[in-house]
């Protein structure tokens, strides 16, 4: 017996080994880790890690839990090929694993700029522990930084960098801050907040190149022509999920790996989940690739399940956060499909929630500073409910009440 091997070590591989463990497997577990520590959180890395000095790795497990659950945790080691007739993993640098079952979990990776010095030193990009000691190294240097691209992770960074006594400026080559992710009051307000904290905020803009001194970044110049001094680049332009392994196998590929609500890939054996997993979801309907915390646990759960016979369908609720400076921004549900919203809540205040709907069904809840709603959101959600808009505008127990 090959037992179960899971690539990589992050969010997702982590719950895996647990879920296999939690849910009564017995025989060899094996997690592949490219990384050479103890498999971490990366939320903090964009929120605090990188402006602390003394800040160190928020395991997610401690080192005994991985013994303790006869968990083989080989670090340092990086899965090559996949042969998925012999089912058998290739390393890197030779060696070979045989597998009854294997479980990619091996996340995304930032999406480079083909941008005329980008190669230079102080370009940075955040995904991991490296890359985040990287970081708080130049920054605790440098006066300027330039963070090309307004999603999450690029505010964050923005926000935590300017808070630790950084000159920022953000460019965003959309007309808004985080266009992608939510609805544009929420855009208005997250923009005049960073801008009142000191961060410079410009959108339509775009990077034309970088330019350097000594193999080192020292300038941003702007499609308009201006010149931003910059001693540190950041790239969040988005990211790339890790496809390479499951092309190497033929696994079917879309925007990430193609599976099935069990999370089985096509090629029977092989499971995929987490941030490079492509699936219809059953929330929306739509083909999705969701990169969360959420989704890479639940998905990590039910993929235990599967490779222990279960027939259960994917059917949890999505649901993400992020802070950004003094907003914590909280959504669950999917808003694609929304035609009205309600708003609670008092913007001048930094508190305040969007309730989305389509049609008088509610698709998702977008706060800042109201985590009373999304919790409530979690659970109307979860149960299918749907408030109309005077209860929701009545107020937390209103809703509550409504719930019971
Ligand atoms: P990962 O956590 O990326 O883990 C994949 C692992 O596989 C990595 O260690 C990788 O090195 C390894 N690997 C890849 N290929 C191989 C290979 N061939 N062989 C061996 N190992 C391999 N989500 C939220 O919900 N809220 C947040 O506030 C939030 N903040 C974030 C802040 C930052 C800075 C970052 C980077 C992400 C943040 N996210 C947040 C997203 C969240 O961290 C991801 O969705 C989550 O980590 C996905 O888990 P995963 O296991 O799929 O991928």
């Amino acid at each position: 017996k090959n037992g179960v091997v899971i690539v990589g070590a992050g969010h997702a591989g982590v719950q895996a080994a647990a879920s296999l463990r939690d849910e009564g497997y017995d025989g060899p577990l094996t997690l592949i880790s490219d990384e050479g520590e103890l498999p971490y959180h990366k939320p903090p890395l964009s929120k605090t890690f990188i402006k602390d000095s003394e800040a160190r790795p928020q395991i997610l497990r401690a080192e005994s839990f991985y013994a303790g659950a006869r968990i083989d945790l080989r670090f340092a080691t990086r899965v090559e090929r996949i042969d998925p007739v012999a089912q058998r993993l290739e390393l890197a640098g030779g060696g070979a694993l045989s597998f009854d079952a294997a479980i990619l979990a091996t996340g995304s990776r930032p999406r480079l700029l083909p941008l005329s010095g980008a190669l230079l030193a102080g370009v940075l990009s955040l995904r991991s522990i490296e890359d985040a000691r990287r970081i708080r190294a130049l920054s605790a240097e440098v006066e300027d930084v330039v963070v090309l691209g307004g999603g999450f992770i690029g505010l964050e960074i923005a926000a935590t960098l300017s808070l630790g006594g950084r000159r920022v400026t953000v460019v965003e080559a959309q007309d808004r801050l985080l266009g992608r992710a939510v609805a544009p009051s929420i855009s208005v307000h997250v923009r005049r907040r960073l801008e009142e904290s000191g961060i410079r905020i410009l959108t339509q803009t775009t990077i034309e190149r970088l330019e350097g001194a000594d193999g080192h970044v020292e300038a941003a110049i702007t499609s308009a022509g201006e010149r931003i001094a910059a001693r540190m680049v950041i790239v969040g332009v988005g990211v790339v999920p890790n496809t390479e392994l499951a092309q190497s196998a033929g696994l079917e590929i879309g925007n990430g790996i193609r599976v099935d609500g069990r999370m089985q890939t096509s090629v029977p054996g092989i499971l995929a989940i987490g941030d490079n997993a492509n699936y219809r979801h059953w929330f929306s309907g739509g083909d999705v690739r969701l990169e969360s915390v959420q989704n890479a646990t639940d998905q990590a759960k039910l993929a235990a399940r599967t490779i222990l016979g279960h027939q259960d369908d994917y059917r949890s609720v999505p649901w993400f956060w992020s802070d950004i400076g003094d907003m914590k921004l909280q959504m669950v549900g999917l808003s694609q499909g929304s035609d009205r919203t309600v708003i609670v809540g008092d913007v001048a205040d930094n508190k305040f929630s969007i309730f989305h709907y389509e049609g008088s069904r509610l698709i998702c809840i977008e706060s800042v500073n109201r985590p009373a709603d999304h919790m409530l959101g979690r659970k109307m959600l979860g149960a299918g409910f749907s408030p109309d808009a005077e209860t929701v505008l009545a107020g937390t127990d209103a809703l509550k009440a409504a719930l019971a």
